[in-house]
């Protein structure tokens, strides 16, 4: 066991940023490929907005590539960005992590930003890391949220004061808020479909920077040759108004006895159908984790990961969430905390998912489901 001295003494191994004053304004790194913005970054500038207006501080989008186009930086802007840092260089074309690195850790070394979110995709779980270990600074990956709060650091017995609480589900049941209070800039990255993109106003303005980065560390080593586009089979979910989400609870009725899976798959899909077809707007097909991890081999074409709704799965904002057999840990619920209704369908009044439902069936699904069919067809029938 260590003493808290010992401990103190470890914490205090990694020098806090020695001009921690300097930092300032709330950055976003903005992604495009081959020229074209990718839209969910600009959920991240909504979420630099909100932190911040709370510290009142600037946004400002960072975006690198070997050329950031006018048209890019004013969309930029006007969906609430401050000011653009447009990081330009010829081995910028394509995402390459160690030039990308390099080039990011100069930009912030000179303009010593006080936060810097990435999304939490491909590109962002891969270059978030990197600087933040280059930078020597803490990163906190996959958030939902932020805030803004005081903090006080138990061992070293000192408050921190307006920092950034970044907020994302730990590994059991809960909630974690973490804070970088003795490093800067304090990096974090942020899960796509956790914010709305903020309402375009084509009368803002704003400056647009432009640096060309050295890369004097930088060796080419790599030479991107082609694209090839990995097809996801979830992606309709991502546009979805009415999602069924299916859960481990298909497998049997409410007496325990086994079904046939197949058969809610099937009521989940005449659901979905109906609506598609009376109401013309998407709809599509979830799971959650435990479903598609039992590996059930009637459902192996089709409860596929792609369509895993969650913490490791998809964030999705549908008008209506319908929940069947879900027991709504929170690993699943984060993924739905932007639906506008969710329908649980759970037979355990306890199941934490009927805590953020709108609506609670208790009942069993193999009984719910067809009844809610009926009910929808009645009313959309009637049309
Ligand atoms: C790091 C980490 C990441 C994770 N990421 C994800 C993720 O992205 N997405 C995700 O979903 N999970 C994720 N999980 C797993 C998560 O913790 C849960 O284990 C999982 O969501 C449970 O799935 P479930 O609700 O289908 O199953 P269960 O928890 O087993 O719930 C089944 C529910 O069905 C109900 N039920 C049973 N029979 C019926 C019936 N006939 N009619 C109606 N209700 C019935 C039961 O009352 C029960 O509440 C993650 C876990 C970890 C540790």
């Amino acid at each position: 066991m260590q003493s808290q001295n010992q401990q103190t003494q470890t914490l205090n191994m990694l020098p806090p940023t020695p001009d921690i004053e300097s930092y300032r304004d709330v950055w976003t790194f903005v992604e495009i490929f081959r020229g074209e913005l990718i839209s969910y970054s600009l959920e991240g500038i909504a979420a630099a907005r909100k932190i911040a207006s709370k510290v009142g501080m600037k946004v400002g989008a960072l975006v690198a590539g070997d050329k950031v186009s006018d048209d890019i930086a004013k969309t930029l802007i006007e969906h609430g960005a401050d000011y653009v840092v447009a990081v330009e260089h010829q081995y910028l074309a394509d995402y390459e992590p160690l030039a990308y690195t390099e080039a990011l850790e100069e930009i912030v070394r000179l303009r010593k930003p006080w936060a810097l979110i990435f999304m939490a995709d491909e590109m962002g779980r891969d270059l978030a890391p990197r600087l933040a270990y280059r930078l020597v600074t803490g990163l906190a990956t996959d958030n939902i949220d932020f805030d803004v709060e005081d903090f006080f650091h138990g061992l070293l017995k000192e408050k921190f004061t307006n920092i950034l609480a970044q907020i994302r589900p730990d590994f059991a049941t809960r909630i974690a808020k973490i804070y970088t209070p003795r490093h800067r800039p304090q990096i974090a990255s942020l899960r796509p479909g956790s914010f709305k993109p903020l309402q375009r106003d084509r009368s803002r303005v704003g400056d647009i920077y432009r640096y060309t980065p050295s890369l004097k560390n930088y060796q080419k080593k790599v030479r991107v040759v082609d694209y090839e586009k990995i097809e996801d089979r979830g992606a309709e979910l991502l546009g979805a108004k009415l999602i069924v989400g299916l859960g481990l609870g298909i497998l049997r009725d409410a007496e325990g006895n086994a079904k046939n899976p197949l058969e809610a798959v099937d009521m989940a899909r005449k659901i979905l159908d109906l609506v598609r077809r009376k109401l013309g707007v998407e709809t599509a097909l979830g799971a959650s984790r435990a479903l598609i991890h039992a590996d059930v081999k009637e459902l192996r074409e089709i409860i596929t990961h792609d369509i895993q709704i969650g913490q490791t799965g998809k964030t999705v904002s549908p008008k209506v969430y319908i929940a069947a057999g879900i027991s709504g840990a929170i690993q699943h619920r984060v993924g739905i905390l932007r639906a506008g209704s969710v329908v649980a369908i759970n037979i355990d009044p306890r199941a934490p998912i009927h805590e953020i439902a709108h609506y609670s069936i208790i009942e069993d699904l193999y009984r719910a489901l067809p009844k809610l069919y009926e009910a929808l067809q009645k009313k959309l029938e009637s049309r």
